[in-house]
């Protein structure tokens, strides 16, 4: 199928790994011309190398910027003016218990994973209103409609997630830019990795049982019983970013191996 993708301009946030790179990466291998985000220009420039390695027809670039904040916005768009695809991938996690977190936590989360999409969608949708295409995708969660009792923080920016890009999408009746939101489950990411390792360890068996074992427990309405890989969320937002996808928006799109227990 042909993408239409060659020539796009992407920007994805909080990109130099996991779900992000993948993303950046599966853009890049179909003609996109994408940059790559992360705070440290280090942590950048690695993410780039590692996309341009050995690759000539990949164009990977790299900026780097706290996407949280308002200055690391503004820093961007002055390197950075226009963009094709947002991907607004940015966002972190922390298990908490729910009297634990404090009022900067909640204000911390909600500012990383919802108003840096927020900042960059309003950065971007000017000029591509002038283009009359765009396409602008949230990494949101199947935590956006499972609450997760560890972390109520991040379901709460999950779910506020959803409700941005549903109601941007709305504003947008008649024109050609599409606004949806992709919601992985859980996803062998970095951090992911470290927590299977970290669980392994603890209860002395190997990651293969670790994994099972989460699944069993944790995950149990989860139909492949297996952490998704990177590369299964980007095969999604690689469609949705494409010209194929223009009839797709203020969608809400799982990824999440089934782990939603609904059929609507
Ligand atoms: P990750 O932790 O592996 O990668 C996050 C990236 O963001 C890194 O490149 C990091 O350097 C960068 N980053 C962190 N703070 C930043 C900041 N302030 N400014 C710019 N860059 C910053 O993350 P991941 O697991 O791949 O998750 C990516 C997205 O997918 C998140 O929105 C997350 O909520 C969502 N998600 C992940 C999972 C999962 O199981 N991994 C499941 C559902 C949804």
């Amino acid at each position: 199928m042909e993408l239409g993708l060659h020539g796009k301009i992407a920007l994805i946030s909080g990109s130099t790994a996991g779900i992000g790179l993948a993303i950046a990466a599966a853009l890049a291998k179909e003609g996109a011309a994408v940059f790559v985000n992360g705070r440290t220009p280090g942590r950048v420039d690695q993410a780039v190398a590692r996309l341009n390695a050995g690759q000539p027809a990949i164009e990977a670039r790299g900026v780097a910027a706290d996407l949280s904040t308002t200055q690391g916005v503004a820093q961007l768009a002055s390197r950075l003016p226009a963009v094709d695809i947002l991907v607004n991938n940015l966002g972190i996690f922390e298990p908490k218990n729910f009297e634990d977190i404090s009022d900067a936590d909640w204000l911390r989360l909600f500012e990383t994973n919802v108003l840096s999409g927020v900042r960059l969608s309003r950065l971007y949708l000017p000029q591509m209103k002038r283009k009359n295409w765009g396409r602008i995708i949230y990494i949101s969660s199947e935590s956006a409609l499972q609450i997760p009792v560890e972390m109520v923080h991040y379901g709460m920016t999950k779910t506020a997630q959803l409700a941005v890009a549903r109601g941007l999408a709305e504003t947008l009746t008649g024109t050609g830019i599409t606004v949806n939101s992709v919601l992985p489950g859980p996803t062998r990411s970095e951090g992911v990795e470290q927590f299977v390792q970290d669980y392994a360890r603890h209860s002395g068996v190997d990651a293969q049982e670790a994994e099972r074992q989460f699944f069993k427990t944790a995950r149990p309405s989860s139909i492949i019983q297996r952490f998704e890989t990177v590369e299964e969320i980007a095969a999604m937002v690689t469609f949705v970013a494409s010209e194929k996808a223009s009839a797709v928006t203020g969608a809400s799109l799982r990824v999440d191996g089934g782990v939603v227990r609904s059929i609507a």
